[in-house]
């Protein structure tokens, strides 16, 4: 007579297959899989002749860093590659939250406003958001913890992943960059007069991709979030969170698209300088 595998109780087969699937994620702050957990990390597995899920860039993160902020493309032609994502305005004019087909500017004023199509970015990156792994957070967390549980729970350090963190955040503190005027300085200078805000008890969704070291020259190999309050009333670049509580959505991101801007400038510009150290102290503020 065959042992079935012993599960504990409310634990289906296909929940025990589904954490292999996802690599047995230490679930620390996580609850186990709920409904949509076991659902979704099969969707990319699952799928019988798999599409790759997209990212698409528009320039690259160290052009920004040596100061390259003329807009090449328009919002307009941005969401037409995505409905979900971030970036910054022409001119460096403020942090850029990409949610639900919408483009929100997050200016150093505090002003939020949504983008019209015309407006043009320097650099953007975007998705059509579409999960494959979830968790749902079950007790508070600092962002320093939340890096380290979503390092344990990505299936590979090789993938570009996109996040959606949607919750209650007990505290959250975020940037945005003024406008700037030629000639333009490097973005760690721009930092210096950035606007520092730092909020309790707001609801809203950080916006995030993390991308693999191998990708270091074209992005930031690590975690990059911009944040957007529910009710549209506070965002910017994260700089630091405490999340109450939340939901995690990733995706997993198997095709890379970019596009270089058609200009003179970014065609003389030294990307043969690394820009991981600025770039570091640029999106850490440290
Ligand atoms: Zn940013």
């Amino acid at each position: 007579m065959k042992t079935k595998p012993r599960l504990p109780p409310g634990h289906s087969l296909l929940r025990a297959l589904t954490l292999t699937t996802i690599g047995a994620a230490p679930f620390g702050i996580f609850a186990p899989p709920h409904a949509l957990a076991q659902e979704l990390p099969q969707r990319e597995a699952k799928a019988k002749s798999p599409k790759p899920a997209t990212v698409f860039q528009f320039s690259t993160l160290p052009a920004l860093s040596l100061g390259f902020y003329d807009g090449g493309l328009t919002f307009g032609e941005v969401l037409k590659k995505g409905d979900f994502g971030l970036g910054t305005v022409d001119a460096l004019d403020g942090e850029v939250v990409i949610l639900g087909g919408k483009a929100w500017q997050v200016r150093s004023d505090g002003q939020i406003v949504k983008l019209a199509p015309a407006v043009t970015t320097p650099f953007a990156i975007v998705t059509r958001f579409k999960p494959d792994l979830a968790q749902t957070l079950t007790q508070p967390t600092d962002y320093a913890a939340l890096r380290q549980t979503l390092d344990r729970f990505l299936p590979s350090a090789n993938l570009p992943y996109a996040f959606s963190i949607q919750g209650t955040f007990s505290s959250i503190k975020t940037r945005s960059v003024p406008r700037q005027t030629k000639p333009y300085p490097p973005l760690a200078q721009v930092t210096k007069t950035q606007t520092v805000w730092e909020w309790q008890n707001v609801k809203g969704t950080l916006v995030g991709f993390r991308f693999p070291a191998y990708l270091g020259d074209v992005n930031l190999p690590d975690y990059h979030f911009h944040f957007l309050a529910d009710d549209k009333s506070r965002g910017g670049h994260l700089l630091d969170c405490q999340l109450q509580s939340g939901q995690i959505q990733v995706q997993t991101l198997r095709h890379f698209d970019m596009l270089l801007p058609h200009s003179g400038d970014f065609d003389a510009l030294d990307l043969k300088t690394d820009q991981k150290a600025a770039l570091k102290q640029a999106e850490t503020g440290k």
